[in-house]
């Protein structure tokens, strides 16, 4: 059993008798997965209270063959999340970026670029007060990262740029957006106005522009016009914005998000 090492996020933890932990991450190395702390509420030297939920640490683990879950076996918190910890908005924002990578993903699945996506959520999340968004946004490049990309700068169907007035049907394929006559053929999914689609192109386009070109590989791009991008979109068309990336999310998600619901945003 050698010794590993990776960067990770604390996805999710829960006791496991007197003094384990059993701890679920989201890991560079290794996508998501779920390892046992051994002595984990005891040991300060081994774990000083770095494995709690949103946690960005250096993770020492082990793999045995056969077994499903890690042995961890060390973890160093590589920067606290102060702001996150001290604000409810923040920390219900960040319970959604975490809640949104824990069911897109199977344990071991997904490569590096979800990971790293959530660190910079959370660092973004961090720096400054969140809008709906900076959620937007992150639920866009989650699904790019997991290879789920909707069309949204054109009708899905037949490719032709979407009107510029009137209705947009979402597709519950999680494909994207369709064009009125393309979208009565299918049977469902809800229907946005132009406007909101509009908006919802610029959001994929600040996600896309933060992958291409010299932005390329920094997550943290995506994120740095959602100030001007939330004050172009305005509060009248966050609901729809909301319910189109709800709908397209849906067929990728393991089970519904919780913390989605209760937050109204
Ligand atoms: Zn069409």
């Amino acid at each position: 059993m050698r010794a590993l090492s990776t960067p990770a996020v604390v996805l999710r933890t829960r006791e496991f008798g007197e003094s384990d932990k059993v701890v679920t991450v989201l890991s560079r190395a290794l996508g998501k997965f779920t390892g046992i702390a051994k002595g984990a509420k005891r040991s300060r030297r081994r774990f000083a209270g770095s494995l709690e939920i949103f946690s960005h640490v250096m993770l020492d683990y082990r793999l045995k063959s056969h077994a499903d879950m890690a042995f961890l076996e060390r973890a160093v918190l590589i920067r606290p999340w102060h702001h996150i910890l001290g604000s409810v908005e923040r920390y219900a924002a960040a319970s959604h970026v975490i809640e949104l990578a824990d069911k897109m993903t199977a344990e071991r699945e997904v490569g590096d670029e979800l990971y790293a996506l959530v660190v910079a959520a959370l660092a973004r999340l961090d720096q400054r007060p969140a809008s709906a968004t900076t959620l937007r946004i992150l639920e866009l490049a989650a699904m790019t990262a997991c290879g789920y990309r909707p069309e949204l700068e054109r009708c899905a169907r037949c490719r032709r740029p979407l009107p510029s007035a009137g209705d947009v049907r979402v597709l519950q394929s999680g494909a994207g957006l369709a064009c009125a006559s393309c979208g009565e053929r299918e049977k469902f999914g809800p229907t946005i106005t132009a406007g909101a689609a509009a908006a919802l192109g610029r959001l994929a386009q600040a996600v896309e522009s933060s992958r291409r070109g010299e932005l390329a590989g920094d997550p943290a791009a995506a994120f740095a016009d959602d100030e001007r991008l939330e004050a172009e979109t305005g509060a009248r068309l966050a609901r729809e914005i909301r319910l189109a990336t709800t709908t397209l999310l849906a067929p990728h998600l393991r089970s519904r998000l919780r913390v989605l619901e209760l937050m109204g945003v």
